[in-house]
């Protein structure tokens, strides 16, 4: 497969450290609001990439943290904690905050059908980890303590800022801030990687360190949690572009500062989903939620569908009616499928043709918009509904759509409204109580061969069957409804 890579900023061969095994990283939300819809385009997208592997045959073992500390409201070591501001604005404690919006988060996920990572790991849980990370960064001379706090001291790097052959437009997610200055400082793209009390006096969360009571700062989080989980080698790191710099950025300086090698080969980063206005933010107010799609009628799988039908490396924009668009889209795939039939033959030359399509698309840097262009080829195409529905399936392991859900759905809806249909159209009833089975069956089989004579417009015979009820004594009733008979 080959993956454009952040770091070499070219499209590589995807390969991993051990075969056949994928060790994954992907910085999970912080946990101080609801996640917006462009935070779940990033994850969208990163797990159609492991359900991809996974389909390859990779084993993969994924790993995300969650943020419930640390994470400043600047990108820079500048502001308050996101999660303190959270927690004040919903006058709860930080861990009440993490705890609803961590559930909320994967509630959307699951919506989403956005995988459970095998391994979940909030930053709370990892300060030992995290302290004895910053301990031996100290002791490898690569950090020093300022007035307080611990720095990384990027100046001791061969080579910082690996990402930054990026296009300007993607790095000035991450200087959008400013660096508002820090005295303590030696280098301006040096980064805190412990705070003490001595500078966020309101902080609720803190924990006892050998450089004072305090808290790990953003950057720390990810590394030690990879490094935990998936041992001192990375094969594939995920995030939105804003993370490239400068969470990413310092991820690599100081694990690799750390580990004392290469750490992390392939980055993968997804492009932002935008308004008509500019950027979707979490800290920024109002923001498109999961809740609201489904408030204004949009199931969460049509805002998957939205989000496969673009390349992950360009922006994607957000609006109404290109959802409009695609709820039309999807519904017509669901319904086609639904009109597919199970059972009978796979024609294997077929099926190994089409998914060739779906391939190929997907090993081309996830190029996902093919890929659902390759299902509508199999819609298309001339074979049979067994070879189409086990082509369907076998793309939806990946594509993760609901589709054969939903049309399974509709068909079932399909045949009740049929059914419904069919009785009110024609019932025959018998009025008159307390007679024998055999003889109401003889007579409701005679009636039905009468309206059966009717509908084929062989009067004649229907008239002789009336004679021959009448001859049983039957007297008929015809309704719009059907037929009610009495036997006198
Ligand atoms: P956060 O909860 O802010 O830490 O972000 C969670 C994930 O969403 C990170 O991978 C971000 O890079 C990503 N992200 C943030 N904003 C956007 C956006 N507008 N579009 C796509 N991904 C985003
Ligand atoms: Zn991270």
């Amino acid at each position: 497969m080959q993956l454009y890579n952040s770091l070499t900023h070219t499209r590589d061969e995807f390969v991993t450290h051990e075969p056949g095994k994928v060790g994954m990283y992907t910085c999970g939300p912080t946990v101080y609001h609801f996640a917006h819809i462009g935070n779940l385009r990033s994850y969208i997208m990163e797990d159609v990439l492991e359900k991809y592997l996974r389909y390859t045959g990779y084993e993969v073992k994924r790993v995300m943290n969650i943020t419930d500390v640390g994470h400043l409201s600047s990108d820079a070591d500048t502001g308050e904690d996101k999660m303190l501001k959270g927690a004040k604005r919903e006058k709860k404690t930080v861990m009440e905050i993490a705890k609803f919006y961590t559930d909320a988060f994967f509630a959307d996920c699951a919506k989403l059908h956005i995988k459970m990572p095998d391994v979940v790991e909030p930053a709370t849980n990892c300060i030992p980890e995290f302290i004895q990370m910053v301990e031996g960064l100290i002791e490898k001379g690569y950090a020093y303590l300022a007035e307080g706090n611990v720095y990384f001291d990027t100046s001791k790097l061969e080579e910082y800022y690996v990402f930054n052959k990026q296009e300007a437009e993607d790095l000035a997610v991450g200087v959008r801030d400013g660096v508002e200055e820090d005295t303590a400082k030696r280098n301006k793209t040096d980064f805190v990687l412990w705070f003490t009390k001595s500078k966020f006096e309101d902080q609720e969360l803190k924990w006892d360190s050998p450089w004072g009571v305090g808290y790990p700062g953003w950057h720390i989080e990810c590394s030690a949690i990879s490094l935990k989980h998936l041992g001192e080698y990375c094969d594939l790191h995920c995030g939105g572009i804003d993370n490239a710099f400068p969470h990413h950025t310092n991820e690599i300086a100081q694990s690799e500062a750390y580990i004392g090698h290469e750490w992390c080969r392939q980055w993968f980063h997804v492009l932002h989903l935008n308004t008509n206005t500019g950027k979707m933010s979490k800290s920024s107010g109002e923001f498109l939620t999961v809740s609201l799609l489904e408030e204004k009628g949009y199931s969460p799988l049509v805002y998957r569908l939205f989000c496969l039908q673009s390349h992950y490396r360009k922006s994607l924009v957000f609006s109404w009616e290109g959802m409009d668009g695609t709820k039309t889209a999807y519904n017509k795939l669901v319904a086609k499928i639904a009109t597919l039939k199970d059972g009978g033959e796979i024609d294997q030359a077929q099926f190994d043709a089409l998914k060739q399509r779906f391939t190929d698309a997907m090993d081309n840097d996830l190029n996902t918009a093919l890929a659902i262009t390759a299902l509508y080829d199999v819609l298309k195409a001339k074979t049979n509904d067994a070879t189409k529905l086990a082509l369907i399936r076998d793309f939806e392991t990946v594509l993760d759509l609901g589709l054969i859900e939903e049309a399974a759905k509709v068909a079932e809806l399909q045949a009740a409204a049929k059914a419904a249909a069919a009785v009110t159209e024609w019932v025959i009833t018998c009025e008159t109580p307390g007679l024998d089975e055999g003889f109401m069956k003889e007579v409701e089989e005679l009636i039905q061969a009468r309206a059966d004579a009717k509908k084929a417009k062989d009067f004649a015979k229907a008239d002789e069957i009336r004679d021959t009820l009448t001859g049983m004594g039957v007297t008929l009733k015809d309704s719009k409804g059907g037929v009610s008979w009495t036997k006198g």
